[in-house]
This record gives structure tokens, sequence and C-alpha cells, in this order.
């Protein structure tokens, strides 16, 4: 990616969060998260150059060599891909910003236990199964708050600061607004938690999101497209 690629992008980006967010109020904020999975510590650097530093990976491998090659750099990396059990200890040493996917009480209590082990915390985010798609990952709606509230109890090494969804797969969108409403909801009622985040939209949905009242967009292909 070139210079001139990465500012517009961004610029391009800037603008419509922008506008999605003040359609929401003016005192709502939008954190942007760049997806890079797809692309090289080069274009992250690219993105970097022009203002960009918050990124996101969901393979712990390429997480990690990211972190290695932008090193120098100041950059803020999350965590949004499915956490397989062996690779645990591996992304409690990378030490990210924010993990999107914490999708069980299982996988909550094995991170919590190795966390303990090495004395370490991690801030997680509770991903919800919003769109009720077998193939995706995250705790049934019905049962967040429950789980939240275990996890609160329980799992004193995770730090929880909210809820993430991945909109429905579908030309509907109602459908992808119903999900995204579903995970409103259910941010707002841990309130009493004081949740922070609430990560939803991608490339494809992220004004609906907004408007839907998220406070975080992980956006990938049209941050980083070269067209
Ligand atoms: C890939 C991915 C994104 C970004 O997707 P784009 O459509 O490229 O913006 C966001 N969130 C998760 C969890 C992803 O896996």
């Amino acid at each position: 990616m070139t210079k001139d690629i990465a500012t517009r992008n961004l610029n391009d980006l800037i603008t419509k969060v922008e506008a999605a967010r003040l359609r929401v109020s003016g005192h709502h904020i939008v954190k942007i998260v760049g997806v890079s999975k797809y692309y090289s510590s080069s274009d992250v650097e690219e993105l970097y150059k022009v203002g960009q530093r918050a990124f996101g990976e969901n393979k712990v491998q390429d997480l990690k060599q990211k972190m290695i090659d932008l090193d120098e750099h100041p950059l803020e990396w999350h965590f949004i891909g499915s956490l397989q059990s062996n690779k645990i200890n591996n992304l409690i040493d990378l030490n990210p910003t924010l993990m999107h996917s914490l999708d069980s009480i299982d996988l909550a209590n094995e991170l919590n236990k190795k966390l303990e082990i090495k004395n370490r915390k991690m801030s997680c985010l509770l991903q919800i199964n919003s769109s009720y798609e077998e193939s995706k990952s995250g705790v049934d709606p019905k049962d967040a708050i429950n789980i939240y509230k275990q996890i609160v109890e329980t799992c004193p090494n995770i730090t929880l600061k909210g809820v993430m969804t991945i909109g429905a797969n579908s030309e509907d969108e109602a459908k992808i607004k119903d999900s995204f409403m579903i995970t409103k909801k259910i941010f707002d009622d841990l309130k009493e938690f004081n949740p922070m985040y609430c990560s939803m939209g991608m490339s494809g949905d992220f004004e609906l999101a907004i408007a839907c009242g998220s406070n975080l967009i992980r956006v990938g292909s049209t941050l980083f497209k070269s067209e």
C-alpha cells in the first residue's frame, strides 16, 4: 500500500464513521480497530504512518509475527479470532490490549487459570452469537448476562470490558440490525458492571452497527483496499 492510498482509505473511513457517530450523538465516540489479518506488516506500517494506531489479528501466530515486525512503533494490538486451548499461553505472552473473542465459560476458566499461573491479567470482551448462526462462535444471547456475571465473579485475572458480536451474514439489513440490537441490549443491561466496549461492525456494516450503538468497529478490507 502506498502512503497516498493509506491516507485516502483512512480519511474515507474516518469521514463515514464521523457522520455515523454524529447521527447518534456528539458524545458518542467510536474506536476504529484496523483488521490486518489478510494484509502485510508493511501495509500496517503505512496506516500507522498516517495515524492509525489500533490493529487486530485473528490468529495468535500472525499476531506475534506482526508484533515482532512492527515492534518499534507504539501500536495497540487486538485479538479477534477463536482462541484454541493450545494457544492460550502464547496469547498471554503477547499481552494484547484487548481480546474480543471470549466465547464460552470453559474458555474463560481455562484462560483465567493460565493467567493466574503467569500472574497476569487480560482485558476481554464476551463474544455473543446474536445472529444464531452455527458457524459463528459466541454465547447464546439469553445466557450472556449470566455468563458475564459468572466470569466477573469467578475469573479474577480476566478483566471483562464489554461485549462483541459479528453481524448476521445476510443481505437482509433487518437481520443484521437485529443481531446488533440484541447485542446492544445486552451491553445496556450490563450497566452495573460498567462495560466499556460494544464491539460490532465490519467493512460491510459498520455504519449500521454505529447506528445501533457500537462504539468499537473492526474494519479490514475497507481500510486496507489497494484500489
Ligand atoms: C475479518 C474480521 C473483521 C474484518 O472484516 P472486514 O469485512 O474485512 O472488515 C472483523 N471482525 C472479525 C472478528 C474478523 O474476523
